[in-house]
């Protein structure tokens, strides 16, 4: 295996993000390939004894077995890390993968969290039903409010972790702000940055420790794989999160390593279109709609924020018409846009969080972080935006609106 010019820091440093996102960590073997190879292998053989006892000391850089490394996941690793703009980073077998280790590395019996209120489902799960389990305490506040972090802050608090946008209320959290007042107090960040990709916002610029993924989304892009990501200084990768993974083992497989590869060499593209998309279809629904929680509209209670801090509004919104019934009744008029819970994909596609991916979080939870019965939340695709916005306006219709 032979790196490339995506693999040396001294020259990818200069490098725009969309020729990042389409060379970076590209590694070739003696075929020469274009495209990455796709190492499907668990384990390694070595030439000799002294070899594999090398490797197992560290001191020669081939790889052991593929829950500790290997060349095509190490590929999409060093991919995004540089699209992060990030020491290193480690991928994992789903976002909720990422996510777990993300926190459960670093954080004891003892330690306290701050975490965003308004959050996907499964990160409310672990904050409000995993971390008591383990001793680890935790206080939810209004993420998009600074005062209320400052306030959070106990002698023992170890990481703030949130999102931004949050899923699927679209609060903005005040990136700068929020970082510096951890960095001075000791607290380490973890973002969850599934909705804007760093396409769109690199929170590490802003001073975030930790970046985590649902790569499953739009890194991937076109609805096939789980996967995850966690992105960071070298020595939190390291020595924090390392000996947890590969000790506890979640990680992705190198094929699903490989398509989220490919998915990463039309990112940018995806995620500017999939924006302009997603503005021309929110600019159709407000004011035809109760309300509309979409960061590229002014009408956004946060909306010179999340300008500052993205660089598009990306491809994810959510509205609100009156209540379940006609939640459920426009979803069902619809005739091209999918009813699904996944996001993040070419298609278009809507779901009813209240009942499906905030189902698990119990109702005083939901209401508290906004997440209405009558809210509906829409991934725009790569369709024309007329066609999407053409379903819409007759779904509304069949509704009464
Ligand atoms: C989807 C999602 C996750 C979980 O990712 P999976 O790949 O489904 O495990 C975590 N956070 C956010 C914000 C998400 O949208």
């Amino acid at each position: 295996m032979k790196r490339t010019t995506g693999t040396d820091r001294s020259i990818t440093a200069k490098w725009r993000p969309a020729t990042r996102a389409v060379r970076g960590g590209t590694w070739r073997s003696e075929q020469g390939e274009t495209s990455e190879a796709l190492f499907l292998t668990s384990g390694f053989s070595y030439d000799n004894a002294e070899t594999a006892a090398a490797r197992f000391r560290g001191e020669d850089p081939g790889m052991t077995y593929s829950r500790l490394q290997n060349p095509t996941v190490a590929m999409l690793e060093e991919r995004i890390a540089l699209l992060d703009g990030a020491e290193a980073c480690r991928v994992q077998a789903s976002g909720m993968a990422a996510m777990t280790a993300a926190l459960l590395c670093q954080l004891s019996q003892g330690d306290h969290v701050v975490a965003g209120r308004a959050a996907f489902g499964s990160c409310r799960w672990l904050v409000d039903q995993l971390f008591p389990r383990f001793g680890i305490e935790a206080t939810t506040i209004d993420a998009r409010d600074n005062a209320q972090w400052e306030a959070a802050i106990r002698p023992n608090t170890k990481v703030f972790f949130f999102e931004t946008p949050a899923n699927p209320t679209m609060d903005i959290v005040d990136l700068k702000y929020v970082c510096d007042l951890a960095r001075s107090r000791g607290i380490i960040t973890v973002v969850d940055n599934a909705f804007a990709t760093p396409a769109l916002q690199r929170p590490i610029e802003w001073g975030a420790d930790v970046v985590a993924y649902s790569a499953t989304k739009l890194m991937d892009g076109q609805g096939r794989v789980l996967a995850g990501a966690v992105s960071g200084s070298a020595d939190f990768i390291n020595n924090v999160l390392l000996p947890f993974q590969r000790n506890t083992g979640p990680n992705l497989a190198p094929f699903n390593a490989w398509v989220v590869l490919k998915g990463l060499e039309t990112l940018d593209l995806r995620v500017r279109q999939q924006s302009a998309n997603a503005l021309k279809v929110g600019q159709f629904l407000e004011g035809r709609v109760k309300a509309i929680n979409h960061p590229g509209l002014p009408s956004h209670p946060q909306y010179e924020l999340a300008v500052k801090q993205m660089d598009a509004c990306g491809s994810i919104f959510s509205f609100e018409v009156e209540d379940r019934a006609q939640a459920h009744g426009l979803l069902n008029a619809l005739q091209l846009v999918d009813i699904s819970n996944n996001i993040g994909d070419a298609r278009s596609l809507m779901c009813h969080n209240a009942s499906t991916t905030h189902y698990s979080v119990s109702a005083e939870a939901r209401e508290e972080m906004g997440v209405t019965e009558g809210m509906l939340r829409l991934n725009v695709g790569l369709e024309d935006p007329d066609d999407i916005i053409e379903d819409l306006d007759q779904a509304l219709k069949a509704v009464g609106l």
